[in-house]
């Protein structure tokens, strides 16, 4: 037996990107979207049946998040949005989710520690629940009339209650509210097996992370309760992402009759956990070894071992993904324009989906029966690992080379700051921005325009140069004390490195939904990271040349390259960013050399791909400071390396922010009211900060007293000094009449304190 946890939404042109933008402008009617997404499911049912998967997920398609949809299924709607649901479903449902003229949208945060983005159920003590199982039944009821086997998906109550945030200004727990929801489950089963289900399918991700003696709890009275019902489809509870862990017994000795496991990446260790839990015997063991969130071929020979390892362990043992195909592109095929050699060590949901069927006719069958593919499969591997572009010798011996000096700065932070003071002569309270400015639609036209044709290079560079000139000479005009460039010539942060490295490859059609109907196409870095030649130093020395003050080299860091991109697995993740690291690390010498006093390196994906269990992230961080290191340590004493992080939960890298050893940090502060810079100043950090005073999420422009109070608060923490003064993040997605207002306000609030 075959199936899959779920599979991407889009379309193969993203039919439902543009059916639903079509919906909000008013250009396509509610039935015409709906219409559409019933084609999209009916294609994507067929296409996994007639790849050979027995059994297909239903309900997992969403118009927007799967998460969101959740919350509708279980009537958990906030009562801000209720009137807007009453009046119509759809135009509720999307109220919800982007909010409207007069209500605010819930809260989006990322899934779990991959790049898609879900809304946050917001429940307090007086939730009501009520279940609406419309979507999930008629979704059944779609593919059991193609005459398919068909199992609904939904998230499980323990996942979704702590996925959940308590309504705003309320201190509670809303796993409270397993009672009252426990019922409302119990509902939308009986509906589903009603409708034909034989088997649900319950997601239950979160017990892939630390959980609670209270949380296991939870988690058995839950099951014990929803598999204590009569007539009820059979459940089959998933997880993914990392290893079950304390959970995994939890689960095997519930009366739930299968599960899900995840054997691939960290998720590897359940295999060996298994053979300590003898009650998946008798369970439908679902076994995840087609990793469902990387793009790379499958190793079938390995797959299959372990997959004779859980035979012998269960009785009914059925080949799937580790987890939807949502977070992959559709197919690898459409991609015509990659080199052929990098696309066969490629496998995107259509490859996965094939992957999967071979694997079940091997252990059904026998390897004779799937020799024809055992040997392609070789053939690919094996031209991965001896391929030039996977082994690239000058890269490898530079990497091996690496001492432990190359990651310190020869000098002390105390000699080096009084270097760099000397050098820049920086008034107290300095004044800076994150980095990128307005990306006004004049630019983006720009860009356009180059790639079809309509101008050419020398026009584009043009367009640049000129909004460099304007970025800087506003920020002259408004006195900030240290300038940047605004970054225009970057679409990406990421992509604009990436294709300028040597080792990654970018795709024409490998898009994955990141929220809502914001699709993107993540770099594939496949193979040794080399740099051809600078990739900033040009636009940088242009823009110094346009000002006395200093200009701040910009670039992503080491880890922040790998986190937006799909990332080789044929190595340890530490290794591939010590290549980048040094890739970089070159460029930091070279923007030294053409001038730059100051130098940022960008990491706000240093949080996010934080490991999900505690015990992995020491060794984590340990790699992903000493890459920061690596990177910034090139440079003489008087050179200032600054650092960028955004999120507002920071406790955990604390530490970690100090290994980076950056001389400057710029942190998301504001929404927090310099939060960050009360718990770095508790815990002694000892260099420089800059906890945003201006939150760049919102149009909103903070006035000069607001900004003069926040900075107060970061002196309570941190001596006068070594603050600094800067937004929240990148100006990218703001306008600039607000930009404009909110920076003189902050250099105003700067001049104001100075002054005391
Ligand atoms: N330098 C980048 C910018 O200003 C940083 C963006 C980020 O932190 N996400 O856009
Ligand atoms: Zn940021």
């Amino acid at each position: 037996m075959t199936t899959v946890h779920g599979y991407p939404r889009q379309g193969p042109n993203r039919e439902l990107k543009k059916a639903i933008e079509g919906y909000w402008k008013g250009t396509v009617t509610a039935d015409a979207l709906r219409q559409t997404a019933a084609e999209l499911r009916r294609s994507n049912w067929q296409q996994l049946a007639d790849a050979g998967i027995d059994e297909v997920p239903t309900g997992d398609f969403s118009y927007y998040d799967h998460v969101l949809d959740t919350s509708v299924l279980l009537g958990a709607i906030p009562a801000r949005h209720r009137a807007a649901v009453n009046a119509d479903a759809l135009d509720g449902y999307f109220a919800m989710a982007r909010g409207t003229q007069e209500v605010a949208p819930l809260e989006m945060t990322k899934w779990f520690d991959t790049n898609y983005h879900y809304l946050v159920p917001e429940l307090g003590p007086d939730t009501t629940f009520a279940a609406d199982s419309t979507k999930q039944v008629a979704e059944l009821r779609e593919a059991l009339a193609l005459g398919l086997k068909a199992r609904p998906v939904l998230i499980g109550p323990i996942t979704y209650l702590l996925l959940a945030k308590p309504a705003p200004g309320i201190d509670f727990e809303p796993l409270s509210l397993l009672p009252r929801i426990l019922p409302v489950y119990a509902e939308i089963l009986g509906d589903l097996r009603a409708a034909g289900a034989e088997w649900v399918q319950l997601d239950e991700p979160a017990l892939v992370q630390d959980r609670t003696a209270d949380e296991l709890t939870a988690t058995t009275s839950a099951y014990g309760e929803l598999g204590g019902l009569v007539d009820r489809p059979k459940l089959l509870v998933a997880s993914y992402f990392d290893r079950l862990g304390d959970a995994l017994p939890v689960l095997a000795k519930s009366p739930v009759e299968g599960l899900a496991i995840d054997f691939t990446g960290p998720a590897a260790a359940n295999l060996d956990d298994l053979a300590a839990v003898p009650e998946i015997r008798s369970k439908r063991l679902v076994a995840g070894v087609v990793n469902g969130r990387n793009v790379w071929l499958n190793d079938l020979p390995k797959s299959l071992s372990t997959l004779a390892v859980l035979l012998g362990l269960a009785d009914q043992v059925e080949v799937s993904s580790s987890c939807s195909l949502l977070h992959v592109p559709l197919d690898v095929a459409a991609d015509t324009d990659l080199d052929p050699e990098v696309s066969r060590w490629l496998a995107f949901a259509r490859q996965k989906t094939a992957e999967i069927v071979t694997l079940a006719r091997g252990i059904t069958g026998g390897t004779e029966s799937i020799a024809a593919e055992l040997e392609i499969n070789r053939a690919a591997l094996e031209s991965r690992a001896n391929s030039a572009v996977t082994n690239n010798p000058a890269v490898r011996a530079r990497v091996a080379g690496v001492t432990a000096d190359d990651s310190r700065r020869a000098a002390s932070y105390e000699e080096r700051s009084a270097a760099q003071q000397k050098r820049l002569e920086l008034p107290l309270l300095p004044t800076t921005t994150v980095g990128s400015f307005p990306q006004t639609t004049e630019l983006r036209t720009a860009r356009a325009d180059l790639r079809a044709g309509r101008i050419d290079e020398a026009q584009y560079d043009e367009v640049i140069g000129a909004e460099i000139r304007e970025v800087l000479a506003f920020q002259e005009k408004a006195g900030l004390d240290v300038l940047v460039h605004g970054e225009p010539e970057r679409n990406d942060m990421v992509q604009y490195f990436a294709e300028q490295l040597d080792g990654y490859v970018a795709t024409q059609h490998g898009w994955v939904q990141s929220y809502g109907t914001r699709y993107v196409r993540p770099p594939v870095l496949v193979g040794d990271i080399s740099r051809p030649t600078p990739m900033t130093v040009r636009w940088w020395a242009y823009a110094q040349l346009q000002t006395d003050r200093p200009v701040k080299g910009m670039l992503t860091g080491p880890v922040t390259m790998l986190a937006w991109s799909f990332v080789r697995d044929d190595q340890p993740r530490s290794e591939t960013a010590r290549q980048v690291a040094l890739a970089l690390r070159d460029e930091v010498v070279d923007l030294e050399r053409a001038g730059a006093a100051v130098i940022q390196v960008d990491e706000p994906a240093l949080r996010e791909t934080l490991p999900l269990r505690q015990a992995d992230r020491a060794a984590y961080l340990s790699w992903g400071t000493e890459v920061f290191r690596l990177t910034t340590s090139g440079v003489r004493a008087d050179t200032q390396i600054h650092t960028h992080m955004c999120y507002v939960e920071f406790g955990d890298i604390l530490n970690a922010l100090d290994e980076m050893d950056a001389d400057v940090a710029s942190l998301e502060a504001a929404r927090s009211h310099m939060q960050v810079a009360q718990e770095l100043g508790e815990a002694g950090y000892p260099r420089g900060v800059g906890p945003g005073v201006y939150d760049i999420h919102s149009p909103r422009v903070p006035g000069t007293p607001e900004v003069v109070s926040l900075l107060h608060k970061g002196l309570d923490a941190i001596p006068a000094a070594r603050l600094w003064v800067n937004p929240d993040c990148g100006l990218k997605t703001r306008g600039w009449p607000e930009v404009r207002d909110s920076l003189q306000n902050l250099v105003a609030a700067a001049r104001e304190i100075r002054a005391e």
